[in-house]
């Protein structure tokens, strides 16, 4: 995957303060279940689709937790440093919710200049091909252009399996979004280390 690695987005990332500000539920600095390796994962507040059977509903609402500030930016960079931590997982809530996406963008933007062999992954309710032609919001393709895998798709109980690896229902994919996006199809991400 690292050929087709995206690169940082041009220009500043310094995260707003004030009433633009996503909330987050969490910030997890030793995280096994989201992504494989040792990952830090950042939980956004705020969260549309309202599946049921959600395993987060408390997240639903964009006020739950705290606004996301520049104190909460530079605790992930700092817990992403050591070489043990493979990854950045952003889950939800629903990152590419419109109101979040441009902060979003912000935090994946500043991870990637920082450490860009750390891989990102990102977990949605919406389907990549919605995201990719910018039907969500206005920065859903650009924020994909940021991310290495998208784990896509709303939970649906019906679909629950619990022997899934990293995602809750057999309806959503797990897909590896650079080589997707330069083959303008869906390619699934595949596991090399298992
Ligand atoms: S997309 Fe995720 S967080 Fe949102 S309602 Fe569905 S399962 Fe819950």
């Amino acid at each position: 995957m690292e050929k087709n690695k995206p690169g940082p987005r041009k220009g500043p990332h310094t995260i707003t303060q004030g009433e633009k500000n996503m909330n987050y539920a969490e910030i997890k600095n030793v995280d096994v279940a989201n992504g494989p390796g040792v990952r830090v994962s950042l939980f956004v507040s705020g969260c549309p689709h309202h599946c049921p059977g959600c395993f987060n509903p408390e997240s639903w609402d964009f006020g739950f937790g705290k606004p996301f500030d520049q104190a909460a930016m530079d605790e992930i960079i700092q817990l992403l440093k050591p070489d043990y931590i493979k990854g950045f997982s952003v889950l939800g809530g629903e990152p590419f919710a419109p109101e979040n996406q441009e902060q979003v963008m912000d935090i994946v933007c500043r991870v990637r200049e920082t450490y860009p062999d750390k891989e990102i992954w990102c977990w949605t309710g919406y389907k990549y091909e919605d995201l990719v032609r910018d039907k969500v919001g206005n920065h859903s393709h650009e924020l994909l252009m940021q991310i290495d895998v998208l784990v896509d798709g709303p939970f649906i109980e019906a679909k629950k399996d619990l022997g899934l690896r990293f995602r809750g229902s057999s309806n959503q994919r797990i897909i590896n979004v650079p080589a997707s996006l330069l083959t303008h199809s869906i390619v699934q991400w595949e596991d090399r280390h298992s």
